[in-house]
């Protein structure tokens, strides 16, 4: 009789403890919060609650026809045809909170999400018109720790409608730079000179579109337009990013 009990306590350890595993796996699984305030999503939000995709950040870059910030950057260090971000990216804001979980969550889904968002966006802006969109390409060791590039993932969003080719094997990132916030304009010059090497013959395109996640000093795109301008000086090249640092 002691024995039979001494079992049947043991079995219900056990069941307990796995429901306990299954309660929090079910929770990893299923849960479905918000990226930034962590409020539950209904069935119709996706990564981010309603409030929170209303609250981000817009830059209105798609609308004003004088020269943005963006534009500006890039004014005096090489030649671009159309830029275009959609959103402020600053410290703990919701940009923020959707680039962090794009980069370090594995989360492959909403890079594609965003894409097509940004594709909805600007529907009506002359940088749609391209005819191939290269993404950022990012050092294959980055890319192996990653998971994937999460400029390919907005590339594959945004092209879902458009019909251009993603050239994501047309440029190849030779060095895994460092950080590049700390170091003045010449610093970050000297850190990202021939970073980059074309690996296909651009000539039979006009207009290229780079898609980039977020533009902060400028300093890798410029490397990646001179080394494909350096190559190929007629192709005209835009430029197009989810976000843009304040
Ligand atoms: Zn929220």
């Amino acid at each position: 009789m002691l024995k039979n009990q001494k079992i049947y306590s043991t079995v219900k350890g056990l069941v307990y403890t796995l429901k306990n595993y299954s309660d929090g796996l079910g929770h990893l699984i299923f849960t479905n919060t918000c990226l930034h305030c962590q409020n539950e999503l209904t069935f119709s939000e996706r990564f981010l609650c309603w409030f929170c995709w209303e609250s981000l950040e817009r830059t209105f870059f798609e609308h004003q026809t004088a020269p943005t910030r963006l534009d500006q950057l890039f004014w005096g260090r090489v030649q671009i045809k159309h830029t275009c971000a959609l959103y402020y990216y600053s410290k703990d804001n919701i940009c923020q909170s959707l680039i962090r979980s794009l980069k370090y969550d594995f989360n492959a889904p909403l890079g594609v999400f965003l894409g097509e968002h940004l594709a909805n966006e600007i529907k009506e802006h002359p940088i749609r018109f391209v005819d191939a969109i290269i993404p950022v390409p990012l050092h294959p060791k980055k890319k192996f720790a990653r998971g994937y590039n999460q400029s390919e993932l907005l590339a594959k969003g945004l092209a879902k409608n458009w019909n251009v080719p993603i050239l994501n094997k047309a440029t190849f990132k030779k060095r895994n730079t460092k950080s590049q916030t700390k170091k003045d304009r010449f610093g970050r010059w000297e850190n990202v000179q021939n970073m980059f090497e074309l690996h296909l013959d651009l000539f039979q395109f006009k207009h290229i579109l780079i898609v980039d996640d977020v533009v902060t000093t400028g300093a890798t795109l410029e490397s990646l337009i001179v080394s494909i301008q350096q190559k190929t000086p007629e192709v005209q090249i835009s430029l197009l990013s989810f976000a843009f640092t304040k």
